[in-house]
């Protein structure tokens, strides 16, 4: 069988990272997973052109989130052989899911894998935008002390409320993991789970009542068809005034220049984040010089340890595939011809 896997190229590393798997050469080691199983497998680094020509023949087809390859519907009916695509890694928007269903295609992806990790750099970045840590980091190496530039605009975390965007399993372990800095959390998810609110001290809102009361937004809803530009420039001119936004999940959920406007404005008092849209980012994407900003490449979900667990997830789901064992439901995103995963399909 052919496999293909879209992988960043190779970087010269200033010190050696023996556990840095997320490249074409290390490519979660699949190099010798699939030499030992006597399939073909072949990395690339480029998304677009360099895809077109494996379409015809491929089976599987891996990628990441994190330096996507945007699986179209049409480059999906241009694959006529694909049975599976893997996202090595969690968030399957960078394929068209309906056509994947019509294809009868399988998507699945490492739940899980990395929700640890994107929950840390959640509550990370939440602090550095509320303690204004850019502007103090800044003067640190500028040769500057200038108090009242960067203590005029920083605040204690605690006393805040915080609305969760999207309780699932990033949601649950942000909400875990805010809960002793003394905030108030209040959170919105198509699925209400009173089952959790008393241990995790969570208040079910509405959307409306989570935009306009929160201090702080954090977001960890996935990409879809609802959430889509879902933060719009009406939605954004509706938070509270001062408020901070955390966008973990998918650059695509907001109105790419409505944020920049908002910012601009002085009535989001900032925005940080991981993901973009489209990726990797464009060297003049908006969101690299707008203001009041603590973003991140796309780098949240896979530290080291991520990487592991992905490797043996991936791993785990191609084992499956390859001896026709049925998948852990969880990692299913689309199967049997339709959308399976609960954080999908809502309609
Ligand atoms: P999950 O499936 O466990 O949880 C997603 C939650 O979002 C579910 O509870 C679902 O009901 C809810 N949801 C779906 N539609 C919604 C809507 N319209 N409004 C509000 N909530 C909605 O997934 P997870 O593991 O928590 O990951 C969440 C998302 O985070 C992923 O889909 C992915 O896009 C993103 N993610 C980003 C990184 C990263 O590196 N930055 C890594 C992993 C995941």
């Amino acid at each position: 069988m052919k496999i293909v896997a879209v992988l960043p190229p190779v970087v010269e590393l200033p010190e050696p990272s023996p556990g840095y798997l997320f490249n074409i050469k290390k490519a979660y080691n699949l190099h010798e997973y699939f030499a030992s199983k006597g399939h073909e497998f072949i990395t690339l680094s480029d998304a677009n052109d360099s895809l077109d020509p494996h379409l015809a023949d491929m089976s599987v087809f891996i990628c990441s989130p994190f330096y996507p390859a945007y699986l179209t519907k049409e480059k999906i009916y241009s694959a006529p052989k694909l049975k599976l695509a893997l996202t090595a890694g969690v968030g399957s928007d960078h394929f068209d899911l309906e056509a994947c269903a019509e294809r009868n295609i399988t998507v699945a992806e490492v739940t899980g894998s990395n929700v640890v990790s994107v929950a840390e750099h959640a509550v990370m970045q939440i602090l550095i935008l509320l303690r204004n840590f850019v502007g103090g980091h800044q003067q640190a190496v500028d040769g500057e002390w200038s108090l009242p530039r960067v203590g005029a605009y920083a605040h204690d975390l605690e006393g805040k409320t915080v609305g969760i965007f999207g309780f699932g399993r990033i949601g649950q372990r942000v909400a875990a993991r805010l809960r002793p800095f003394g905030v108030k959390l209040v959170y919105n998810d198509p699925y209400r789970r009173e089952d959790l609110e008393p241990q995790l001290d969570v208040e079910y809102v509405s959307f409306k009542e989570l935009v306009e009361t929160s201090d702080v937004i954090t977001i960890h809803a996935p990409l879809t068809e609802q959430t889509d530009t879902l933060f719009n420039r009406e939605v954004l001119n509706r938070t509270k005034q001062g408020a901070y936004i955390v966008n973990t999940a998918r650059g695509k959920i907001m109105e790419t220049n409505a944020l920049v406007d908002i910012l601009n404005s002085g009535h989001l008092a900032g925005y940080a984040g991981d993901v973009w849209y489209p990726q990797p980012a464009s060297e003049n994407h908006p969101w690299r010089t707008m203001p009041k900003q603590a973003m991140t490449i796309h780098y949240s979900g896979m530290t080291l340890e991520a990487q592991h667990r992905i490797e043996i997830g991936t791993k785990a789901i191609l084992n499956n595939f390859f001896e026709g064992k049925t998948q852990k439901p969880e990692d299913l995103i689309v199967d049997g011809g339709e959308i399976v995963s609960p954080s999908y399909k809502i309609k």
